[in-house]
C-alpha cells in the first residue's frame, strides 16, 4: 500500500480507501461488511469511510461492529464520517451549528468511536451563515470529537470563503474535499479545484472511482442480478440505470470497451485501470473505493502497481478514447 498526506496536514491515508456507501448496512450483510474491511485492512486500507445519512445510519452501526470487532488499534486507522441528512426532523439535515454538534455525537454512538479523525460537511448549505458552519466544525474539533473537517461537493468559491472565514477568525478552516472523480466526470479536480491545490494544498477523497462500477466493464453486457445496479428500491440506483438506457450512457459503454483493449495490452483488469488513472493524478490524497465483496477490494488494490504503466503515451491513448478532458 502506499501512503498519501492528506492535503496541507501531517496524516497519513491510504492511496486507496473503502467507504460503505450504498452497500455497508444496506445492500450486503454485516457479515460480508466486516470481511471487506478486514480484507481491505489486511492489504494495507486504513482510511474508512462513511456518512450519516447512508443506510440510514446503519452503515456506520456495521462498519463499528466491524472496527470494534477486530479489535485493530485506533492509531492504525482514519475514520470519517459526513454530516447533512440526519433524519426527517427540521432541524435534523443541513449544516447548523445544532446539526453538526447534534449530528456528530450521533454518528459517533453509532460509530461506538470516540472521534472521527475526519469529518466532512456532506453538501453545502447556503441557509447557513459560512461563519455558523466554521465556528461549528471548530468547536467539535476542539472537543475532541474529530481531528480534521473538510467539505464534500462544495464549490470552489463556497471552499474559499470558508478559507476566508477561518483565516479572519483565525480558525481552523477545511482542509480536504471528498469530490467525485473518475473517467467520466473530471471538471472539479481537473479544473475548478486548482487555484484550490495550489493555494490551500487541499486534499482530495474522491468517490466513484468506478463511477459505481460502470469503469469495471460490468454493464458492458447489461446489469448483473448481485450488483448494485440491479437493487430496485434505491432512488439513485434507479437513476443510474435508466441512465445507462440513454445516449450518452451507450457511449460510455462504448468508451469503457475500448478501455478494455487498453487494459488488455496492460495486462491489467479495466477496473484496475480506471482506478490507476485516479491515482495518478497527484492532487489525489486518496481514492475512495467501495466493495460488495472481498475478491473487489483485492482486485482493486492492485491497481497501485499499474500507476508506473501509465506512459504518457498509454495516456494519449486514454485521453482519445475519453475525449473529455477538461478545456483549461
Ligand atoms: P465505485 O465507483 O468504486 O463503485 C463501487 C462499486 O463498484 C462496488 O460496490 C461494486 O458494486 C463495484 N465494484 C467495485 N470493484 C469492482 C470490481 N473490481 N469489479 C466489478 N465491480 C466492482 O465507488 P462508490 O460509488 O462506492 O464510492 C466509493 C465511496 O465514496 C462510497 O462508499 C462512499 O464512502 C463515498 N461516496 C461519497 C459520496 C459523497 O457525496 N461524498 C457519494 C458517493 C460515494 P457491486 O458489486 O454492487 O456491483
Amino acid at each position: 500500500m502506499e501512503y498519501r498526506y492528506l492535503g496541507n496536514s501531517g496524516l497519513m491515508v491510504s492511496a486507496l480507501s473503502l467507504g460503505g456507501w450504498v452497500t455497508y448496512g444496506g445492500q450486503v450483510s454485516p457479515e460480508i461488511a466486516q470481511k471487506c474491511m478486514k480484507t481491505a485492512f489486511d492489504l494495507g486500507i486504513n482510511f474508512f469511510d462513511t456518512a450519516e445519512v447512508y443506510a440510514g445510519g446503519q452503515c456506520e452501526i456495521d462498519m463499528g461492529v466491524a472496527i470494534r470487532k477486530f479489535g485493530w488499534a485506533r492509531s492504525d486507522l482514519v475514520i470519517s464520517t459526513k454530516l447533512f441528512w440526519g433524519g426527517k426532523g427540521r432541524n435534523e439535515r443541513g449544516l447548523s451549528r445544532k446539526h453538526i454538534i447534534e449530528g456528530t455525537d450521533a454518528s459517533l454512538k453509532r460509530l461506538q468511536l470516540d472521534y472521527v479523525d475526519l469529518l466532512y460537511a456532506h453538501r453545502p448549505d447556503p441557509d447557513t451563515p459560512m461563519e455558523e458552519i466554521v465556528r461549528a466544525f471548530n468547536h467539535v474539533i476542539n472537543q475532541g470529537k474529530a481531528f480534521y473537517w473538510g467539505t464534500s461537493e462544495w464549490s470552489a468559491q463556497q471552499i474559499t470563503e470558508a478559507h476566508a472565514v477561518a483565516g479572519r477568525l483565525n480558525l481552523i478552516a477545511p482542509l480536504m474535499e471528498q469530490p467525485q472523480y473518475n473517467m467520466f466526470h473530471r471538471d472539479r479536480i481537473e479544473k475548478e479545484y486548482l487555484p484550490l491545490f495550489k493555494n490551500y494544498k487541499m486534499g482530495a477523497t474522491i468517490w466513484s472511482p468506478l463511477a459505481s462500477g460502470l469503469l469495471s466493464g460490468k454493464y458492458n453486457e447489461g446489469i448483473p442480478s448481485d450488483s448494485r445496479l440491479a437493487l430496485q428500491d434505491n432512488a439513485v440506483m434507479k437513476r443510474l440505470r435508466d441512465a445507462l438506457d440513454t445516449e450518452d450512457g451507450r457511449v460510455k459503454i462504448t468508451k469503457v470497451k475500448k478501455l478494455a483493449h487498453l487494459a488488455k495490452q496492460l495486462d491489467c483488469t479495466t477496473s484496475q485501470l480506471a482506478l490507476a488513472w485516479c491515482l495518478k493524478n497527484p492532487n489525489i490524497s486518496s481514492v475512495i473505493t467501495g466493495a460488495s465483496k472481498p475478491s473487489q477490494i483485492e482486485e482493486n488494490v492492485k491497481a497501485l502497481s499499474i500507476v508506473p504503466l501509465l506512459t504518457e503515451e498509454i495516456m494519449t491513448s486514454l485521453e482519445d478514447i475519453l475525449a473529455n478532458k477538461p478545456a483549461l
